[in-house]
């Protein structure tokens, strides 16, 4: 038998989620509601269909393998040279690339704990060490569940290539202000990159949470990741990019580039989005008005729900999870769990999330029926 190495054989295997077809049809329901992955629930921009079909006509080439056009974009889009600017098939990818670029073995990648869960595995199969941070309370008397910078800065060492703060959090929606970002930045000494990951930036509505591309400007150790994923409605084109202020970041990652991963599709796609941006501002609009809505709601149903800046909120439910978890699937609603700790839900559209409000009502009905004797 042919062994894998040690830490990928550590890695957790791959688990699928439901998928709501599948889970409507078991339960014998209409529809289920996938609130999950933190898409977006619109449908693709109507310029993005038109430019897949033109597209589409010459997928028997390879794409570019330097994704030129979609990086003059960008950097167009972001006032950066186009030297600065990755594009990468999805941000998760390009986490993989700094990793590759920036971390020997026995290095080390410093991130907050609970966040994006690509980052522990990233340093796993770097054979790097994993720095995991503990989140603190963002309010007083709240759950742990903001970035401790000050903590943060102090556990970087003399191994750390890589720092990642994801602004806003995932899974928590909390977000850093500025002051506080800049202060960490200050610490952190110049040969760790500090990664900005802003994947859900564009939900961000609070003036005083900084756009890591402006912040990064005169500090050669900050690069920012972003993604057509989310906000952009890109999830299934896998195409995310990187903005590094010093090129030589930038350089460093491209070389760690998997040869055209970056398909003809996603590169056609990407342009056409970042063309139809009035649009793509219009959903987000409505993304913000419906949490704003579904947060309050929840709130009103006890949850202890802290302000997302992102397109998802948190119930920090802790040793319920699980179980409240399977009882809204068990009501066709899939969210995603983090055992023991809580959910996170993606913001849906109005009538998504009035399902998974009627699923929380019924599920809170049938415990106190439960408890109430005799009941
Ligand atoms: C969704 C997400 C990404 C990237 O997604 P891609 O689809 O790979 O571009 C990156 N970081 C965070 C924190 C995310 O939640």
């Amino acid at each position: 038998m042919v062994d894998a190495r040690p830490a990928v054989q550590a890695l957790p295997a791959y688990r699928p989620g439901r998928n709501p077809a599948d889970l409507a049809r078991e339960l014998g329901v209409a529809r289920a509601v996938k609130l999950a992955s933190n898409e977006v629930s619109f449908p693709p921009l109507p310029a993005v269909v038109q430019a897949l079909a033109a597209a589409a006509a010459e997928t028997h080439r390879y794409p570019d393998n330097g994704a030129v056009v979609l990086t003059a974009a960008l950097a167009e889009r972001y006032g950066v040279d186009p030297a600065q600017v990755v594009p990468g098939c999805g941000a998760v990818m390009l986490c993989q690339q700094l990793a590759q670029a920036f971390n020997d073995p026995g290095s080390s990648i410093a991130f907050a704990w609970r966040s994006f869960e690509m980052y522990p595995l990233l340093a796993q199969v770097a054979g790097a060490r994993a720095i995991a941070v503990p989140l603190v309370s963002g309010r007083q008397g709240g759950p742990a569940d903001t970035h401790d910078l000050e903590a943060l800065a102090a556990a970087v060492d003399g191994t750390t290539r890589l720092v990642f703060v994801c602004n806003p959090n995932n899974p928590t929606g909390t977000a850093v202000r500025r002051v506080e970002l800049e202060r960490f930045l200050d610490a952190v000494p110049a040969q760790t990159l500090v990664v900005l990951d802003e994947a859900y930036r564009e939900f961000v509505t609070d003036p005083d949470v900084p756009d890591g591309i402006e912040l990064m400007r005169g500090r050669p150790n900050v690069a920012v990741l972003r993604t057509f994923s989310k906000a952009w409605g890109l999830a299934g084109l896998r195409v995310g990019y990187l903005v590094a202020e010093d090129p030589a970041v930038a350089d460093a990652v491209r070389r760690t580039h998997v040869p055209f991963s970056v398909s003809v599709l996603a590169q056609a796609a990407a342009v056409a989005a970042l063309a139809s941006e009035d649009e793509v501002r219009r959903r987000v609009a409505a993304v913000v008005a419906e949490r704003d809505r579904l947060t309050a709601a929840l709130r009103e149903r006890g949850f202890d729900v802290a302000d997302s800046q992102a397109n998802f909120v948190w119930l920090p439910t802790g040793d319920r999870t699980a179980e409240l978890a399977a009882a809204l699937e068990a009501r066709g609603v899939i969210t995603r769990p983090f055992a023991g700790d809580g959910i996170r839900i993606t913001v849906g559209a109005p009538d998504e999330d009035d399902v998974l409000l009627a699923a929380l009502d019924a599920v809170a009905l049938e415990r106190s029926a439960a408890a109430t004797p005799g009941g």
